[in-house]
């Protein structure tokens, strides 16, 4: 496949809903008579190229503006539902969502750092920016040029030889994230890391260090969200890259099986449970480090905190063998996804005792409310909530079926 054997239209017919199809011939022709050029870009084009369905669609917009923008989303009938500084929206129209970046240029002051942006810039100097050859294409929208591809660094040429090629010697000292990058496409696409550009991840592989956390979890996230998530850690690890993100985390063949058969769906929660499993082996010590190195946030950090805690609490006790109200007594206080993440390492019995607990036992509600035992003489204090406890704990072991039972008991113990 070379740039002029592409039947691009067809490609873009396959890959593409109608809906989508048309919205951007629609997109190319307002832009055009606007003195402006729009093009499809990165990812999206690649997965096209590929012939697969692309995830987004992502355009550049030269020559335009933000009012460039907001004209095009009225005439499209849809409305701007994000702009970032960086020059970046996100259109809604009919459901469809469309990223537009403005062309931009960035310049790393040092490496690592953001680099500074700049806008109003050539379509060739925004794929300049850009991480590896085969994201760095665009495709015409504008109708005079339409299905044209720009591919300055022969991209098209790598996806034919299925080669993930950084664009210039620097590309990693100026975003060693795209280190990380560069592995998880290798392994998602099944495509080799060229070997100049695998020597370059290990000249700068410990650069990896000088980025922002933040940045380093974003990448993270995007690798545990990939169906093949356990190979790319594995090529993480074998490139020893995985060690200067966090030493020690173990990838055994419990936690490989694991990730292999994870179905991720909800995002921030399976995000939380996929760090959780990775960072497992881990002490508390080594979690906390590692949690504030990547900025995590409270709601994370109070998950792998529990979950190091119910990992102590289920080698010291056999919660298969405790009866119902112990079983919600060790694990009341406790973040779902913590339990949840344990749950995946736990043997079929206390997988069961997890499962009661998770479907039936936490929900369960004391079987009379703090008026009802007052209405049978309790005077208003901790004693309250001492007797709603025991009626809920007794009602977990089925020693209580009704509110008469309930109130039998209350009043049993308020009469002690
Ligand atoms: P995916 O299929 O995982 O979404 P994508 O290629 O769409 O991959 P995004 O992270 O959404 O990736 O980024 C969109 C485009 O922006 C990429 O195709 C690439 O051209 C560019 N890009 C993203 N991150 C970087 C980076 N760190 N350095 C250079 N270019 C980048």
């Amino acid at each position: 496949m070379n740039n002029s054997k592409i039947n691009i239209s067809k490609r873009l017919n396959e890959c593409l809903s109608t809906q989508i199809f048309d919205l951007l011939i629609k997109c190319g022709e307002f832009t055009e008579r606007n003195s402006a050029s729009l093009f499809l870009v990165g990812g999206c084009l690649r997965d096209i190229l590929l012939n697969k369905r692309p995830k987004d669609i992502d355009l550049t917009l030269v020559n335009g503006d933000s009012n460039l923008v907001q004209n095009l989303s009225e005439y499209l009938g849809g409305k701007i539902i994000f702009k970032s500084q960086f020059f970046t929206y996100k259109l809604k129209v009919n459901n469809n969502i469309i990223d537009i970046t403005e062309a931009r240029k960035e310049v790393y002051s040092s490496p690592g750092s953001l680099p500074k942006i700049t806008s109003k810039c050539s379509i060739d100097d925004d794929l300049y920016r850009r991480d590896f050859t085969i994201n760095s294409m665009a495709l015409s929208l504008n109708p005079a040029s339409l299905g044209n591809i720009i591919d300055p660094f022969n991209g098209i040429n790598d996806i034919n030889n299925k080669n993930i090629r950084i664009i210039h010697d620097n590309s990693f000292s100026d975003d060693p994230t795209r280190i990380l990058r560069a592995i998880r496409y290798s392994i998602r696409l099944n495509f080799n890391i060229d070997n100049q550009t695998l020597s370059k991840i290990n000249e700068f592989k410990s650069n990896i260090n000088s980025i922002t956390g933040f940045r380093i979890k974003n990448e993270l996230i995007k690798i545990l969200r990939e169906d093949s998530r356990s190979k790319i850690l594995l090529y993480l690890d074998t490139l020893k890259i995985l060690d200067i993100i966090q030493p020690n985390i173990n990838l055994n063949t419990k936690i490989n099986e694991i990730f292999d058969n994870f179905q991720f769906k909800d995002e921030y929660i399976d995000d939380l449970i996929l760090i959780g499993i990775l960072i497992y082996n881990l002490n508390i010590q080594n979690i906390i480090y590692f949690a504030e190195k990547l900025y995590l946030d409270s709601i994370f950090i109070k998950t792998l905190r529990d979950t190091n805690e119910i990992k102590q609490l289920l080698q010291n006790v056999k919660l298969d063998k405790l009866k119902n109200s112990s079983i919600y007594k060790q694990l009341y206080k406790y973040k779902y996804e913590a339990i949840i993440i344990n749950r995946y390492f736990s043997n079929e019995n206390v997988c069961q005792k997890i499962d009661l607990y998770l479907n039936k036992l936490k929900d369960t509600i004391p079987p009379l409310n703090g008026k009802e035992i007052i209405a049978l003489g309790a005077k208003p204090g901790p004693i309250i909530k001492e007797i709603m406890d025991y009626l809920l704990h007794e009602k977990l072991d089925g020693n209580i079926k009704n509110k008469d039972q309930a109130k039998i008991k209350a009043t049993q113990i308020l009469n002690k």
